[in-house]
């Protein structure tokens, strides 16, 4: 058994009824509010689906693969949390069913449960439990931890268990908040608990009883819902918090839960007295400015999987803050890859973003449109494979090595401008075994890129197998391609860069990791900076007189 630190308190996040109903936003909020109070806070998302992590898995099942500092590839939800708070996001802040089991049968095969017979309880829901304190750290008031799925799902239950023992070996230190879901029906114009009754019921089978349900749905919900709600799920009324979808933005949701006094509520169930009273001033006004904002910029967004909203969503959220930060509504408007290969028109916008990615597919779509942003002088922005795709681009059509190729694209390639991590060349695992999490980065001085950070060194997290070959630096270079960053070690390239072109910059990194709204990073700040100057321009010629 563990022992419990006296001070740690453990909040519990379920979810009912179906998914994707913001739990880890949810999480983040709370979470938000905690440290509001002066109480340093520590999360974990327990995800139960056997990979080992979310490494392998293709953005269309789960949406993107956030990178921490050290080098996890882990939920998306773990973006929220880092964008939300100051809480210390690491490997330990991210575990699946898998990690569990895989630790279990390598304890079993090294003979440490001394000839016991390994079972779910204790062996799987001690290592869950173990993994909860790892991310308490000793440290933390309070550990919010996320559990992904829904509750009635098979893989769940040993989380739920591990859960329910939590709560009965130190009940003075747990809370139980349970998220669900009351659907509109429009036909008879009212919302039905019937779901949410019985992901409550599901959780009682399992020896869970929430002390607070947070009622996700599109409309507010009427009073005698809530009550019904109260009533099966045992739950006292005032615990029972309508949660309507936000109307502006999702800054709004600290807002209303504080609105609902979440913070009395968990300080009630946890026995918390807290320096401080919640306050969620950072987010009012947050939500005050993008209530506001009157001009816009019109951003292409070039990737392949912009059907499944969740695949590129730290970018997503890193160009809306650095609107904010400008006063600028970030319109996006998606350029299939896929469908530039096939001569679709480009379509106009202010600036290009050129997304990361993997394999073929698109790729010289991305191509086409980075010539096209060069040649014209639109800004344009390349992230990890985005840099790569510049790096191509420019070989063939400027040094005019035709043959110019990427060996991820085309491994025979007689010009591998851009190639596998030296590292990485004798790796056949696929798990785990990118260049993965921060490195830092050596920025020349007098380039854009130095300009911006305004910083000789900067520290950056990375997700890729490939990179620029060094030895056609010299001539990319000469053709007007500047590295301005690489890594001090191996001289890898970080950052390339036009300079006679108003903002033209590959980086081999993925700044978007690094963006909250309260902090937005300043390479997103430039570039939508540059998007409205070339909005500006534009207009102008249009308007001049011919
Ligand atoms: N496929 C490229 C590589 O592995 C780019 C990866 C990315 O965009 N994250 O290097």
């Amino acid at each position: 058994m563990y022992a419990l630190p006296m001070q740690g308190r453990f909040i519990f996040i379920t979810g009912g009824v179906l998914s994707s109903l913001g739990k880890g936003v949810i999480a983040a909020s709370i979470s938000s509010i905690i440290e509001s109070m002066g109480l340093s806070v520590s999360i974990i998302k327990l995800d139960p689906y056997l990979n080992v992590d979310p490494g392998t898995m293709s953005p269309y099942q789960h949406g993107e693969v956030y990178v921490t500092d050290d080098g996890a590839e882990t939920d998306l939800d773990l973006g929220h949390y880092e964008r939300y708070t100051h809480a210390l996001i690491s490997k330990k802040s991210n575990t699946t069913a898998g990690q569990i089991l895989d630790h279990v049968l390598q304890s079993e095969r090294k003979g440490d449960y001394l000839g016991s017979t390994v079972q779910v309880i204790p062996h799987v829901t001690d290592e869950i439990k173990r993994r909860i304190f790892l991310a308490q750290n000793n440290k933390a008031d309070v550990t919010v931890i996320e559990v992904g799925g829904t509750v009635g799902d098979i893989e769940s239950l040993p989380f739920l268990e591990a859960i329910r023992q939590m709560r009965y070996e130190h009940p003075q230190h747990c809370c139980n908040i349970h998220l669900t879901y009351v659907p509109y029906l429009k036909s008879s114009g009212e919302t039905k608990t019937k779901p949410a009754q019985h992901s409550l019921v599901a959780l009682r089978q399992v020896g869970i009883i929430p002390d607070i349900v947070i009622c996700r749905s599109e409309h507010p919900i009427c009073a005698d819902s809530l009550k019904k709600i109260s009533l099966f799920g045992n739950v006292p009324i005032h615990a029972v918090l309508d949660q309507p979808d936000v109307e502006h933005a999702l800054f709004e949701v600290p807002i209303r839960l504080q609105e609902h006094k979440i913070d009395l509520l968990i300080s009630n169930v946890l026995k918390l007295s807290p320096p401080n009273q919640s306050n969620v001033t950072v987010w009012k006004n947050l939500l005050e400015k993008s209530i506001h904002l009157k001009e816009e910029v019109l951003i292409g967004v070039v990737g392949k999987y912009l059907e499944h909203k969740d695949a590129y969503k730290s970018v997503f959220e890193a160009l809306q803050h650095a609107g904010l930060s400008q006063n600028l509504k970030v319109k996006l408007i998606e350029v299939n890859a896929e469908l530039l290969e096939q001569n679709m028109t480009i379509p106009e916008a202010d600036a290009y973003i050129i997304m990361g990615g993997f394999g073929q597919r698109g790729f010289e779509g991305k191509i086409l449109l980075a010539k096209h942003a060069r040649e014209h002088k639109i800004p344009c922005f390349g992230i990890c494979l985005g840099l790569q795709v510049m790096t191509v681009e420019f070989a063939r059509h400027v040094l005019d090595i035709k043959d110019a190729n990427s060996t991820e694209m085309e491994p025979k390639t007689k010009n591998p401008v851009v190639l596998s991590l030296e590292e990485l060349k004798n790796v056949t695992q696929l798990g785990g075994t990118m260049r993965l999490g921060s490195y830092p980065c050596n920025l020349k001085e007098g380039t854009k890129a130095f300009d911006i950070y305004k910083n000789e060194l900067i520290h950056e997290r990375h997700r890729h197998r490939y990179e620029v070959n060094q030895s056609y630096v010299e001539s990319l270079e000469k053709g007007g391609l500047l590295v301005s960053g690489k890594h001090p070690a191996t001289n890898l390239t970080e950052i390339v860069e036009i300079q006679d072109h108003p903002w033209y910059l590959g980086v081999q990194f993925h700044p978007e990791f690094k963006s909250k709204s309260f902090a937005p990073h300043p390479l997103f700040v430039s570039f939508i900076q540059a998007a409205k100057e070339a909005q500006k321009e534009a207009l102008q010629t249009r308007v001049m007189p011919v």
